[in-house]
């Protein structure tokens, strides 16, 4: 008798959506705990020196989408800046061109906002803005995400979209402290989608190989993971669960014991 395969739940990107893509390697931010950098180590596409140095895909500049049966997540190996918003923009044209909705998501410059939010006004059903904020603690925010924008212009970056129209949400993934309820009731009015909160993953593993190891970052490291104790969790499990504004990552599914979705893009 042939057994029957257990289908494996999905986790990371594969939660929010069945497509990923990206045009540039490497990302300026240079986060410490970045998921994509440690995978271009291990693979030998980038070293901890070269990751914050961006490198376009000029290639990918002139690929032709068709419409996908599912939501694409752009970008997921880098962030939408200042410095890359031409070519973001031009690769983000191509995609929403061939019908595709997209999950915008980025630590995001108020100044990048407002550009995309005006030039692709007219597929504002289309888009999705997920915007990452771990924290409201810029001290937190600039020792872990390192190059990615404040708090303030983060805030500024989910109010502008919400009062433009767009459809928003917020990524508190990972979550830097353990002060998300004050994060939540900040961001809350500027939502109408969804808050997803999630722990930070194999963090201190990331860490040695994307080169932080050194003994502050370790530090800060073990003491962030004590503070997101399961207790934690559970607690800040009871106080939102009722709210279907507030949605649940692997890792807090996992600790509280809730249904994790199999399939690909369903975003809950
Ligand atoms: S913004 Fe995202 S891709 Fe860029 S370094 Fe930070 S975690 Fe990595």
């Amino acid at each position: 008798m042939s057994k029957q395969k257990k289908e494996k739940p999905v986790f990371g990107t594969k939660e929010w959506a069945r497509y990923n893509e990206n045009c540039i390697a490497g990302c300026a931010n240079d986060c410490r705990y970045c998921y994509a950098k440690s995978m271009a180590i291990r693979f030998g596409r980038k070293t901890p020196d070269t990751w914050g140095s961006e490198v376009i895909d000029t290639k990918k500049l002139t690929k032709r989408f068709n419409k996908r049966d599912g939501r694409i997540m752009f970008p997921t190996t880098h962030d939408i800046t200042p410095n890359n918003l031409n070519v973001i923009m031009t690769f983000l044209e191509n995609i929403l061109k061939a019908g595709n909705e997209v999950l915008i998501v980025s630590k995001p410059h108020p100044d990048c906002i407002e550009d995309i939010t005006r030039r692709f006004v007219e597929f504002r059903e289309q888009i999705m803005f997920r915007f990452t904020i771990g924290s409201c603690n810029n001290d937190v925010l600039r020792f872990w995400d390192q190059n990615a924008p404040g708090f303030e212009e983060r805030l500024a970056s989910l109010s502008y979209a919400f009062g433009a129209g767009f459809k928003t949400s917020v990524s508190c993934e990972p979550l830097l402290d353990n002060q998300a309820d004050g994060l939540i009731s900040m961001l809350y009015p500027y939502v109408n989608d969804a808050i997803w909160i999630g722990k930070a993953n194999k963090l201190t593993s990331r860490l040695k190989i994307n080169g932080h190891d050194d003994p502050e970052t370790i530090r800060k490291a073990e003491a962030l993971i004590e503070s997101q104790s399961d207790d934690y969790i559970m607690d800040l499990y009871e106080r939102h669960k009722s709210d279907t504004r507030i949605k649940w990552k692997d890792s807090v599914k996992k600790v509280v014991g809730i249904y994790m979705p199999v399939i690909s893009g369903l975003d809950i």
